[in-house]
């Protein structure tokens, strides 16, 4: 309406069709741009903070960074002199991977999915949910038990940036306090749900010593594509220095998974955790005070 209150009485009498099909376009156009705008720079203080359960497999489909918005979000930061301890990949001349699993444990698919690791002698980072976590502490225990890596996903599997500072700063707390409870020690590594992050986000990553970590592929595995999709996105997208981001809970995952692990062995790749790949760019300083992997600790 203010568009058309703005424009000369004289303009508006010759063609009344047109006029109305302009004040058409014009209130469409005001609607699209207000809803992208909504969407790109939401209101933190105004929203829930449980706008994406981990329950909601429609809400996290939604919210994952690709690969190459990471990196075109590296590229910026870098040109802005944004710096903050980050894993986005290993080194690019050395032939191996970190495998990682996000959002377990899970009650029916951690198990299988340790055990076709086992089969293969393949150690990968679990970036664990808090609340999963306390729900299923034993499961967290056997993975850190069999030589792999526990890593803080957040407490809830919130969208950060819409949360308020003191709610980032806790679930990065709850989160990492949950495996503590599970493994008697914590991590300092972190992944934010979806990749998503904003300059509070890295503030608090800063000052609370953690190093974020996120990935080169994502084969999308959490929108349950196909195996066979998952295993050709993935294949095909593979590099030295690679960090494959795959879910803890995707029966399609793996099924593939053993001819997957099987492919990348015979293409020469090793496997390594995301820590010794941190240590190894030097991210992570040997006995520096980023990191405190957890150790093993004894079943039952
Ligand atoms: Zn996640």
């Amino acid at each position: 309406m203010n568009n058309l209150s703005i424009l000369p009485k004289s303009h508006l009498m010759p063609n009344i069709r047109v006029s109305s099909f302009s004040l058409f376009v014009c209130i469409v156009s005001i609607v699209c741009l207000s809803a992208l705008a909504m969407a790109q720079t939401p209101e933190k203080k105004q929203q829930s903070p449980f706008l994406l359960p981990l329950t909601n497999p429609k809400a996290r489909e939604q919210s994952y960074l690709s690969a190459l918005e990471i990196l075109a979000k590296r590229e910026f930061e870098r040109e802005h002199n944004i710096h903050f301890p980050r894993l986005t990949r290993g080194n690019p001349k050395r032939k191996e991977l970190a495998l990682t699993f996000d959002d377990g444990p899970h009650p029916i698919y951690t198990q299988k999915l340790l055990a076709i690791l086992k089969q293969f002698n393949v150690k990968a980072t679990f970036f664990v949910v808090g609340m999963m976590v306390d729900k299923y502490p034993d499961l967290v225990g056997q993975e850190v038990a069999e030589g792999h890596e526990v890593a803080n996903h957040t407490y809830h599997h919130l969208r950060l940036p819409l949360l308020p500072d003191v709610n980032i700063e806790e679930e990065l707390s709850n989160g990492a306090n949950a495996i503590e409870r599970a493994v008697g020690s914590s991590t300092r590594l972190f992944r934010p749900p979806g990749g998503e992050y904003d300059n509070d986000v890295i503030a608090i990553t800063k000052r609370l010593g953690y190093v974020m970590v996120l990935w080169t592929d994502d084969p999308a595995d959490f929108a349950n594509p196909g195996s066979a999709v998952i295993e050709k996105r993935t294949l095909q997208n593979i590099t030295n220095g690679g960090i494959l981001l795959l879910h803890d809970g995707v029966q399609q995952t793996l099924d593939i998974l053993p001819d997957l692990l099987m492919r990348l062995k015979k293409q020469g790749y090793k496997f390594v955790t995301c820590s010794q790949m941190a240590t190894e760019r030097g991210i992570i300083t040997t006995g520096g005070p980023r990191i405190d992997p957890p150790p093993a600790k004894k079943l039952p």
